[in-house]
């Protein structure tokens, strides 16, 4: 279950390394790709699963992922009505990402 904005489109803009969302509420956010990878919301990526559903400060999707993990998006699958999923290059897949997760990360303009 999601109380957020449902996303109405939803594009890689590879070149610049931004994820694009639209949201239905009229939201246009783009998302850096490593910012994105650094918030993995995976229990391994978050450091425990009592770590999981905490806030993710809003800040941290400017930041950039330690060497070695890839901010290299290969693909990307909706999750129901739910979230997103996340294929990077490294194999990690692990994160689930709700739009209760990305809609209050949009980065301000
Ligand atoms: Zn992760």
């Amino acid at each position: 279950m999601t109380d957020s904005p449902l996303p109405r489109n939803i594009t890689v803009d590879r070149q610049n390394q931004l994820l694009i969302v639209e949201w239905e509420d009229g939201a246009y956010c783009e998302y850096p790709l490593p910012g994105i990878r650094y918030i993995c919301p995976c229990a391994d990526c978050r450091g425990g699963h009592e770590n999981m559903g905490k806030p993710i400060p809003p800040e941290d999707i400017f930041k950039t992922p330690a060497p070695g993990i890839s901010t290299d998006l290969v693909d990307a699958k909706l999750v129901g009505n739910y979230g997103i999923q996340f294929f990077w290059a490294d194999g990690h897949n692990a994160g689930l990402y709700s739009w209760n997760i990305l809609r209050p990360l949009c980065p301000a303009k």
